[in-house]
């Protein structure tokens, strides 16, 4: 059995902005700013975001914690809205549709998700975007832990607890477009595939040690091999 678990921003879908939006209008509301503008977000988990966008100007991290769940908590009523209110600004991936297809005809795979996103954030995005996130069997997000690298182990558990499927970490395949997504899998040993529908391209995933990395997951019969192989 294998659990193949998705990223989603960059991977899965993109919101055109509608996270960062939703995150801007909570920080300002909550900290009373932003931070900088240009701050990269991807491959971050969303509390991660907002410690370093806040420690960028000047907070210390009990201010922080002290104010993060009220944050993320507008965050999530913010992301509501932002999706609502330019449906037409999400797009999913090429070849996406087609992928979970496959992948969930299949009865030696788990379907699951590996996001930054909170769990409420994930489900909203994917909603908006037209899939169905109870598909995912399995889920690992920025809600359960801040740093990416902890949540292939929680997926692993959540599998075992909740589905009862034992999964070894070389059964796990991580699907992501940044260097974090291919990297988080490493200490329980899970293999990695990049797609390079995010800001990174193909030659800079493919210095991450995936075991494949794609232009875009369109392929679906060769990005399925490389899973279940
Ligand atoms: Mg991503």
């Amino acid at each position: 059995m294998k659990l193949v678990l998705f990223d989603i921003d960059g991977t899965i879908l993109l919101t055109d902005g509608a996270g960062k939006r939703a995150i801007h209008r909570a920080l300002e509301e909550v900290f009373g700013g932003t931070g900088p503008e240009d701050h990269r977000f991807d491959g971050k988990t969303d509390p991660q975001i907002v410690r370093e966008l806040m420690r960028i100007v000047g907070h210390d991290d009990e201010h922080i914690d002290a104010r993060m769940p009220l944050l993320l908590e507008r965050y999530v009523t913010y992301l509501g809205e932002e999706l609502h209110a330019r449906p037409s600004g999400i797009t999913v991936m090429p070849g996406i549709h087609e992928l979970l297809d496959a992948l969930r005809e299949r009865s030696d795979v788990v379907l699951g998700l590996l996001t930054g996103n909170l769990a409420e954030g994930a489900r909203a995005k994917l909603r908006a975007a037209g899939i169905d996130p109870e598909q995912f069997r399995v889920g690992a997000y920025g809600s359960d832990h801040e740093l990416r690298g902890e949540l292939p182990a929680v997926a692993q558990r959540r599998a075992r607890d909740d589905l009862g499927f034992d999964i070894e970490g070389r059964d796990v395949v991580v699907i992501g477009d940044t260097p974090a997504d291919l990297q988080c899998g490493r200490a329980i040993g899970a293999r990695a595939i990049g797609v390079a529908t995010g800001h990174f391209t193909v030659e800079e995933l493919e210095e991450h040690e995936a075991a494949a990395v794609f232009a875009d997951l369109s392929a679906t019969m060769d990005v399925v091999r490389v899973i279940v192989s």
